[in-house]
Order: C-alpha cells, then sequence, then structure tokens
C-alpha cells in the first residue's frame, strides 16, 4: 500500500486549440501543486492536511476557478464555496456564499473542526470566518478583469455558463471559442491517501460565470462534488446540477462498498453510465493507493502521483497528449 495523489483544476470543453501559453500556464501550475502535495506526502503530513494545502495554492492562483480566480455571478459578485471531507472519521466541513475569504478551503475545515455542524453559507459563513480570524479581504480582490469579460460574455449571450463555450441550460451546439482562447478556468480538487490508507478529498469553486445570486453547485455537497470515506475520496468537476442528480462522489463509493467494484471500475461507471456526456470529470484515490482521474468533457487539468513512480499530467484523453 503507497500513498497516491490527484488533483484537478476543472473539466469542461477544453479546445485543442487552447493556445500553448495559456495551457502552458496551467500545466505548471498543475506541476507546481503537485509537487507540493507529493513533498508533503513524502513528509508523512496526513491527508487532510495534504488536500488543504494543495487546494489552498490552487485557490491563490488566478488561473483557476475558486479563490483569487472565481467567476463572477450575475450581479457582478463573487459567491465561493468549498469543502473537505476525512475519509476514516467521515468528518467533513463545507462553505457557501463567502465574498471575504481568501481561503475558502481552510474555512471549511473549520467548520469541520470548530463547530457542531457541517455546512456553513453566506452571512453566517463570513461571520464564523471573522470570528476563526482567517485571512480576509475586500471582494475587489477576487473581481479579476478576465471575469468581468467572462461575466461581459456570458451576459450578452444570455447564460449562465461554465466556460465561454459550454451551454449549461440549452445543451444544443457548441459555441464558438473566444477570441483569446483563454476561456477555460476551472473548479479546483485534490484527493490524497497515504502509506496506511487514510483518505481525503477536497474541492473548491466559484461555481459558473453569471450563475445567479444564491445558486449553491455540486462542490460543497457531500456526496456530490465531494466525498471520502475508508475506500477511497473524489473530487468531481463539471455541471454541478448534473452532478447533484448524479450524486457522483458518494456513487463511486457505494459502487466499491456495495458492489465490490475497483476504484477505476466504480469511477468509470459513474463517469460513462450516470452523467451525461459533457458534464462531469472527477478524481479518485482508493485506501490500496490507486489513483484514477476519468471524465467525459472534452479535457479536464488534472495531475497524479503515486508512491511507485507512476505520474501523469494532462488536459485531454491521454491519446491526444
Ligand atoms: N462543479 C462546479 C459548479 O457547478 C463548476 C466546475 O466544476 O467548474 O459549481
Amino acid at each position: 500500500m503507497g500513498w497516491a495523489i490527484g488533483l484537478h483544476g476543472g473539466a469542461g470543453d477544453i479546445p485543442l486549440t487552447l493556445p500553448a501559453e495559456r495551457r502552458q500556464l496551467r500545466e505548471a501550475a498543475l506541476r507546481h501543486c503537485l509537487g507540493i502535495g507529493v513533498d508533503a506526502l513524502k513528509d508523512k503530513k496526513a491527508p487532510l492536511d495534504v488536500v488543504e494545502l494543495v487546494v489552498r495554492e490552487l485557490e491563490n492562483n488566478p488561473h483557476f476557478n475558486a479563490g483569487r480566480g472565481s467567476v463572477l455571478t450575475n450581479e457582478g459578485t463573487v459567491e465561493m464555496e468549498a469543502c473537505i471531507m476525512d475519509g476514516n472519521t467521515r468528518r467533513c466541513g463545507a462553505v457557501s456564499g463567502l465574498t471575504t475569504v481568501v481561503n475558502a478551503i481552510s474555512l471549511a475545515r473549520l467548520v469541520m473542526e470548530k463547530t457542531p455542524h457541517i455546512y456553513l453559507a453566506f452571512d453566517g459563513a463570513e461571520k464564523f470566518a471573522r470570528e476563526q480570524g482567517v485571512e480576509t479581504v475586500d471582494q475587489s480582490h477576487f473581481i479579476t478583469p478576465e471575469n468581468i469579460e467572462r461575466l461581459k460574455q456570458a451576459k450578452e449571450a444570455n447564460r449562465v455558463q461554465l466556460d465561454y463555450t459550454q451551454p449549461i441550460q440549452n445543451d444544443v451546439k457548441k459555441e464558438t471559442p473566444s477570441a483569446d482562447g483563454d476561456s477555460q478556468i476551472g473548479t479546483v480538487g485534490c484527493v490524497a491517501v497515504d502509506n496506511d490508507g487514510n483518505l481525503a478529498a477536497a474541492t473548491s469553486t466559484g461555481g459558473f460565470v453569471n450563475k445567479m445570486v444564491g445558486r449553491i453547485g455540486d462542490t460543497p455537497i457531500i456526496g456530490a462534488g465531494t466525498y471520502a470515506n475508508n475506500l477511497c475520496a473524489v473530487s468531481a468537476t463539471g455541471k454541478g446540477e448534473a452532478i447533484i442528480r448524479s450524486t457522483v462522489a458518494r456513487d463511486v463509493a457505494a459502487l466499491m462498498e456495495f458492489k465490490g467494484l475497483s476504484l477505476k471500475e466504480a469511477a468509470a461507471y459513474v463517469v460513462e453510465e450516470s452523467v451525461p456526456r459533457g458534464n462531469v470529470g472527477l478524481v479518485a484515490v482508493s485506501a490500496k493507493g490507486e489513483v484514477t482521474m476519468p471524465f467525459n468533457t472534452t479535457g479536464m487539468f488534472r495531475a497524479c502521483a503515486t508512491e511507485d513512480g507512476y505520474s501523469e499530467i494532462g488536459i485531454w484523453p491521454s491519446v491526444q497528449n
């Protein structure tokens, strides 16, 4: 049994024409974050600490849709959400509707550790953040020029979108990619297992461009976007409404638990059979130290490593990389 780690920076209709510099920027970020996670696992850090550490790093990177890079609501505001879960104890914490918290994932962990509850949202979550003394900033910190432009384009097209190219509500046809090709930013997540089979999962997001104020996606919902137990840890990305309907993360665990499927079989079944194409990707690790990263979208920003020396960083299906 060895350690393993998987992380993602969002799944969606990522065009193969994504300019090299944009691709390389995100691949470099994935490589950097993977390195941080691997070093932490080698240093025998607990998986819960590892996933929090890696997701914080991804949140601080403006090229992903979480923390600093969070996309904007239909009112031009940010509403960030996150979830963290420990496999063996099934303790978990989640937050939604954050507007000033720099690292939503750490607040989710504090909800888990410092309250009798699992999920805090909006004013209550912001108040709790202040009580706990976590780093907060003015909301303007999160409102990047790129995301103002993304919102403008989404409003012009009258759509709620995961990115510029992918319609959410009317799956009629693929739209033309944006002029600069930099449309693809995504939710972030990390799963990890140590040598003793301890598992943890964490996911963080700004949601969809032009989402309704108050909308909550799959990311903070235990069993939908995030789940971990004693068998596996899962972090999903894609269209939140579809992921919630299919209880994606919990279904992977349930197929292992009740049907005896392997991690790869369970994750592949959920991605291929339970969720309509173009809607989901996930990263998952098992207590045995396996890792899998299936998706049914065009691509998923992803990276993984295992103790036996396997490592992968990719965007599109492996054959095309
Ligand atoms: N699943 C996220 C949401 O629906 C979006 C994403 O994965 O990029 O909020």
